[in-house]
């Protein structure tokens, strides 16, 4: 028989009693599903179905682990992992009795973070004439409002929540008649398919709802909006609230005494010492880049006259420019290939963890008896290991060799 308010074969004891962590009732159906997941309906149940953002409720049936619940047509099927069938051996059968238990850790959470959705948007609501038009409950709490909230909007709602928690106001649950509904003031009438179930935070909400509700206030701890931004003309609102606010506090505080320790700084003062080590850091590093581009054009200058010097005009001339980035390695290249017309080999690296190279020309040789960079690369590759590709005017590549080996094999190339 279904009930006519919720329209459901199965009684929901959650919706009069959130507290309620067990229950031994009947199974009124089995589904096996090919994925060897079973799914019973039960005469009365404990368990959240997924409805309204909120995921269903996890838990066991006579230990058997229930990794979801879903209402379909009325029926509300509470899905058993198929290793924990497998591994409690378990049958079940229509007309037998079983016990089922929800996880009520995971519960309460969830009911700590829905309630402070509910007193957000409830708040919003009252001073900024704002609907809910879009809520989700995962890991942590998401939800979109008709309306622009500005950062102050939002931290002045949020102070507010954490004072109504403070306050410790009754959470109550209301089951009116349509006729009753009609004449209240209450969020979310649009959302009503079944019967009108309300949910009232005493002096601050009244909101049509269909999860489970905390007694209280007091017991969703402590609200924190996680992030705000602008959504389709409104504002979307992630939060957290409850054991999850806490353990984002420990989490938290555990990455300030990190820094703390790294700056040794006092708590309140890492904030901006942490400021003062980013704007040094830059300065580091456009001096840094000021640097390269000097040392650049001295490596180039140098390598030229070096070039100048050899008695005939070398062919190809390799270089080391051992702490170097390939970006200066590069540029020395760019640099020397308009005065000299050879192929320059850059090479930065060291002995023991070996070498990265870039060889370079102004353009490709005319005729078929110039140098072939990409053979080139290919005879490297023979001789000191490594890879290496590119194309004729740019190759570049590792060698995994010693200087000297890197430095005959160019001395023998030009003789
Ligand atoms: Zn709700």
């Amino acid at each position: 028989m279904k009930n006519e308010r919720t329209g459901c074969r199965t009684k929901l004891l959650y919706e009069e009693d959130a507290y309620l962590k067990e229950v031994k009732t009947s199974v009124t159906d089995i589904q096996n599903s090919s994925d060897g997941t079973v799914r019973l309906e039960l005469s009365e149940t404990v368990f959240f179905p997924e409805g309204g953002g909120q995921a269903g409720d996890r838990g066991w049936i006579d230990d058997v682990a229930v990794s979801d619940v879903q209402k379909e047509d009325g029926r509300v099927w509470h899905i058993l992992e198929a290793a924990s069938l497998k591994e409690k051996e378990a049958v079940f059968s229509i007309g037998s009795i079983v016990d089922a238990k929800v996880d009520f850790a995971l519960r309460f959470r969830r009911m700590q973070n829905h309630i402070a959705e509910h007193l957000f948007c409830g708040i919003a609501n009252a001073r900024f004439g704002y609907d809910n038009v879009g809520f989700h409950l995962s890991d942590v709490v998401t939800f979109d409002l008709d309306g622009a909230l500005s950062d102050e909007d939002v931290a002045m709602i949020e102070d507010s929540c954490n004072r109504v928690v403070w306050e410790n106001v009754p959470v109550l649950v209301h089951f009116p008649t349509p006729d009753e509904a009609e004449s209240l003031p209450f969020r979310s009438k649009l959302e009503l398919s079944e019967g009108i179930r309300l949910v009232e935070i005493k002096g601050y909400d009244l909101c049509a709802c269909c999860a489970p509700a905390l007694h209280t206030t007091g017991e969703i701890g402590i609200i924190k909006v996680l992030d705000r931004m602008p959504h389709r003309g409104g504002t979307r609102i992630t939060l957290i609230a409850g054991e999850d606010a806490w353990m984002d506090y420990q989490n938290l505080d555990a990455q300030m005494r990190e820094l703390m320790k790294l700056f040794s700084s006092k708590r309140e003062l890492t904030a901006g010492m942490a400021a003062d080590y980013a704007s040094r850091m830059q300065e580091v590093h456009l001096q840094n880049t000021e640097l390269k581009k000097e040392i650049t054009s001295l490596c180039a200058k140098d390598l030229l006259r070096e070039i100048k010097a050899c008695e005939s005009k070398p062919e190809m001339y390799c270089f080391f420019m051992k702490s170097a980035d390939e970006v200066m390695v590069r540029n020395v290249i760019n640099i020397c290939v308009k005065q000299y017309d050879g192929i320059l080999a850059g090479f930065r690296g060291n002995d023991e963890d070996g070498y990265r190279y870039v060889c370079g020309r102004l353009e490709e040789p005319g005729g078929p008896e110039g140098i072939s960079l990409r053979a080139l690369a290919k005879e490297m590759k023979e001789a000191f290991g490594g890879s290496g590709g590119g194309s004729e005017i740019m190759i570049q590549g590792s060698a995994p060799a010693r200087e000297v080996v890197i430095r005959e094999f160019f001395h023998k190339r030009n003789s």
